[in-house]
């Protein structure tokens, strides 16, 4: 299992050194050996570890192992995220969406709290920690909308620097958690029907090519193809129009990925692109390119983007390098739909930015909102009581880019817009792919 040395530089502190293995936790890491000459230690992340209890089924020793690894994580991640909010201004946690999320951290880790120090040993305790998990991660499936909308309410109170930092820290390590705690559930439910026949039937088909969350010969074309017919749907149902889009390059490309995190983002950048079409009155079709990455094909360049008030602020949280040798690919939208205008192009990756401002989203506004406030903050709350409302609108959280990257970052990846203003956009998604499976 690949482990990771980390070494800190010679005239560092304790508490440095201390700071950087807190971090190296944080990310989910675990710390098996320190070396103390060359200030340094080993830690070995839960994204390598996630794949290496083999190909399920999984026999019930390594179906208790990984139960174990989940339960060592888990408490000290929400813990953590708890620490985070709770290091918010005071007027911002006592926001009820805010505090909502809040409540669902410390419930979710008091659920824990009774399994801490405990190892898991049987099968019994094993499906009942599974089913703790499942309850877990229910709990936080709406965070976003609810956040997004807290954060709003409380923009006078706090600096939109300070949320976007607190958001990219936070949603980053959600990724990270979910992931956890599903790739257990997964790797649960197509496990213990194979040995124990008294179980209940696994609830999903069983595909040869999963390791739990994870899918070793994932279809990119296949995804985007799906989430194209959604997004049309979408726009036809918000617009009276749907476009059309190609897919093209390599479209029998497959690659090791998780299909949830590639549904995401594909959905988001098509969301954008489809929305430009449309609202620029153009005909043209979305084209999406599909390339494959050579293995060992190197880090991406992605330098057109982010925009330079960005670059390099949030880098530390992605769980990498993975695999360097794992194949990867990209897939580039493109769309002629007018381009991103320069004035705008600097903020599309900040949480809440959004060009987005429909008459009925406004209308909507006006029943939800009755003091005044500024544009934005009527179309991100007009968009946000929509989508708690059940419907599902082309644009307007202003928190797919930025969200998008974080989880092309998660596994070393990344996105680059380029905006041709008055013709089109390029968005380049790459992604490298989960590397070693064993
Ligand atoms: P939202 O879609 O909710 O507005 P996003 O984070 O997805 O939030 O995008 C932020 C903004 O970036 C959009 O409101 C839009 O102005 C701009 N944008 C993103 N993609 C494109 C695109 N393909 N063409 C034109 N503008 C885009
Ligand atoms: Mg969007």
């Amino acid at each position: 299992m690949p482990t990771y040395i980390i070494t800190c530089k010679s005239d560092a502190t304790p508490e440095q050194v201390a700071a950087a293995k807190q971090h190296a936790k944080d990310q989910g890491g675990k710390i098996t050996h320190e070396y103390n000459i060359i200030k340094g230690f080993a830690v070995e992340f839960p994204a390598d570890k996630i794949t290496t209890y083999g190909r399920p089924p999984l026999s019930e020793t390594a179906l208790l192992a990984s139960a174990n690894f989940t339960l060592n994580l888990l408490p000290i991640r929400l813990a953590h995220r708890l620490q985070a909010l709770r290091n918010l201004p005071f007027i911002v946690v006592a926001d009820p969406n805010v505090s909502r999320i809040y409540g669902n951290y410390l419930r979710s880790l008091s659920t824990l709290l009774p399994w801490q120090h405990r190892t898991i040993t049987t099968l019994e305790e094993e499906i009942e920690f599974t089913s703790v998990l499942a309850e877990l991660v229910s709990t936080h499936q709406n965070t976003i909308p609810i956040l997004a909308k807290g954060f709003v309410q409380c923009r006078r109170y706090i600096s939109p620097e300070d949320v976007t930092k607190f958001l990219n820290t936070h949603l980053r390590a959600r990724i990270g958690t979910r992931l956890i705690a599903e790739q257990h559930i997964a790797l649960h439910y197509s496990s213990v029907p194979h040995f124990d026949p008294g179980a209940s039937p696994t609830p999903c088909p069983e595909h040869p090519s999963f390791i739990g969350v994870i899918d070793t010969a994932l279809s990119p074309a296949a995804i985007v193809d799906s989430c194209a017919g959604f997004v049309a749907d979408t726009c036809e149902y918000q617009y009276g129009v749907r476009p059309k889009w190609i897919v093209d390059g390599e479209p029998d490309t497959v690659f090791t990925f998780v299909p949830m995190h590639l549904e995401y983002i594909v959905t988001e950048l098509l969301k954008n692109a489809f929305r430009a079409t449309v609202e620029s009155g153009s005909n043209q079709p979305i084209v999406i390119t599909i390339a494959p990455e050579p293995p060992g094909a190197g880090p991406p360049d992605l330098t057109l983007d982010p925009p330079a008030a960005d670059k390099g602020a949030f880098r530390g949280d992605a769980i990498k390098p993975l695999d360097d040798n794992a194949p990867g690919v990209t897939i580039r939208i493109r769309d002629r739909g007018g381009g991103i205008s320069p004035d705008v192009l600097p903020n599309i990756f900040h949480f809440s930015f959004t060009t987005f401002n429909d008459d009925s989203i406004d209308d909507v506004m006006s029943k939800t909102v009755s003091s005044g406030g500024g544009r934005a903050q009527k179309d991100a709350l007009g968009i946000i009581s929509a989508a708690s409302s059940g419907a599902s609108s082309i644009a307007g959280l202003g928190y797919g880019l930025p969200l998008s990257r974080a989880y092309a970052e998660y596994f070393g990846g990344g996105i680059a817009v380029q905006s041709l203003y008055g013709w089109g956009t390029d968005v380049y998604l790459r992604l490298k792919g989960v590397g070693k499976i064993h």
